[in-house]
């Protein structure tokens, strides 16, 4: 087969990396890719945002299997455009992939079929969003509708800043369009997980549970950003949890966007808050999570070709997929400015040393090559990945493997994993499995 995988962050590198393993694999191409990616598939230009560019390349080099990374162009109805050819493309089509596109769509579909979220307001005039703070205790969530790239959530801590937001996201358009009509909502808390599954619209494959690290600095402290890291470990939900989510969750989303005529197929990332009252959805992504892909990848022994399969042909229920039972984590180097605006054109070294030991690949997310100079060329530049037998030694080759590396302004949080070694028991303070109750008997 000729397979075509679209985007160019980390995400895109790591399942890159993984299709080529595939038996079915003859030819493999990434666009637009990066500096990384080019050393295991040939990388072409193309605009991700645009449906139409990506078609035309994908016919131009006859790809049997597209691969679409970003949500924004899936959210933008690239699977819509390869159907209506007859090609094969893998994600939602841009009617499901509203889920993510519009936070709006996604809390009011939520609330049509009961499925556990933060309660919430939707405001589409600024006077309107201002009177509806009054509804709310502190810390209060405002979310802008649409696509931000991780900028369109602020937790507001005070009554001034909710109402800074609000001004700016709706009056001011920092967002630009994404920012004029907001959710504003209950502020949760509870420990943050990402649960992830492969899906035809009815059958679902589970992928192995991942904790995501959002903000910028160690202890969740600072601004988010796009993610500093993941790792993946089989108790970061239990078996109790994982049927529950499924079943209260992931069943109802499938279940509810086919009966509204949407059916959803491709990665459905469920973004998950383990409240003291149960599992609550925070959001959805129409796509495999970055940087969880680069840890999941990491884990994973199917041929992830034949998993895409079972989506085509609606055989996914009866698939099953095999994963080492070694945890993996992935951290992530950053550019100085990040996540502000990064300063790049910096040179990276130290890539071959760092994967010289077993047991790590360095994927690639804002690089690029410029006069045999492998440089810089976004925010997030790197993710240092790593699997061994267990998590504190997954934990210590990973920072071993960062600790080779060197670029200008480079920055990472040094405690990914942390929040598993507490739940082991290992580290300091508790990871509050006390506080993660699962409902006894859920109302299906
Ligand atoms: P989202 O894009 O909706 O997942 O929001 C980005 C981040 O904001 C999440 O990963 C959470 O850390 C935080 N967040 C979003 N919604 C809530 C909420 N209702 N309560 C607490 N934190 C939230």
């Amino acid at each position: 087969m000729k397979i075509l995988v679209v985007g160019s962050g980390g995400r895109e590198h790591a399942l890159t990396w993984k299709l080529r393993e595939s038996q079915h694999m003859d030819e493999i191409y990434c666009a637009p890719g990066n500096a990384g990616i080019a050393q295991e598939a040939e990388c072409l230009p193309v605009d991700a945002s645009r449906p139409q560019e990506i078609l035309e390349l994908a016919k131009g080099l006859k790809a049997d299997l597209t691969v679409i990374g970003p949500e924004a162009s899936l959210v933008a109805g690239v699977v819509d455009e390869f159907e209506r050819e007859g090609l094969w493309a893998v994600g939602p089509t841009k009617a499901a992939a509203r889920l993510e596109g519009s936070k709006i769509f996604a809390k009011q579909f939520m609330q049509r079929h009961r499925i556990p979220t933060a309660r919430f307001v939707v405001a589409e005039r600024l006077e309107d969003a201002l009177q509806a703070l009054g509804g709310f205790g502190l810390p209060v969530v405002i979310k802008g509708d649409g696509l931000a790239a991780g900028k369109g959530v602020v937790v507001a801590r005070s009554r001034e800043e909710a109402e800074k937001t609000l001004v700016e996201f709706m009056h001011e358009k920092t967002l630009g369009s994404a920012g004029e009509r907001v959710v504003i909502e209950e502020c949760l808390s509870g420990e943050e997980l990402s649960y992830i599954v492969l899906t035809d619209g009815q059958g679902v494959l589970a992928l192995a549970p991942t904790q995501d690290h959002k903000a910028v600095f160690d202890n969740d402290q600072g601004p988010n950003t796009g993610g500093m890291g993941a790792y993946s470990e089989d108790s970061i939900l239990t078996e109790r949890e994982r049927d529950y989510v499924l079943r209260r969750i992931v069943s109802p989303t499938l279940v509810g966007m086919a009966a509204e005529g949407t059916p959803y197929r491709g990665f459905l990332y469920v973004g998950l808050m383990m409240t003291a009252e149960g599992p609550r959805v925070l959001e959805y992504n129409v796509r495999m999570g970055d940087p969880e892909a680069q840890p999941i990848m990491m884990r994973l022994r199917s041929d992830l070709v034949e998993l895409f399969k079972g989506i085509h042909d609606g055989q996914l229920g009866a698939m099953e997929a095999h994963w080492s039972p070694n945890p993996s984590v992935c951290v992530v180097l950053t550019s100085q400015g990040y996540p502000g605006k990064p300063e790049v054109g910096k040179e990276i070294t130290g890539l071959e040393a760092a994967e010289s030991q077993g047991g790590v690949k360095v994927f690639h997310a804002g690089t690029q090559f410029r006069d045999l100079q492998l440089l810089t060329a976004g925010g997030r530049v790197l993710g240092v990945t790593a699997t061994a037998e267990d998590l504190p030694s997954t934990i210590e080759r990973a920072y071993a493997a960062v600790s080779k590396i060197h670029f200008e302004g480079m920055h990472y949080r040094s405690d990914i994993g942390a929040k598993g070694l507490r739940r082991m028991g290992r580290g300091l303070g508790t990871s509050n499995p006390a506080t993660r109750r699962i409902p006894n008997s859920p109302k299906l």
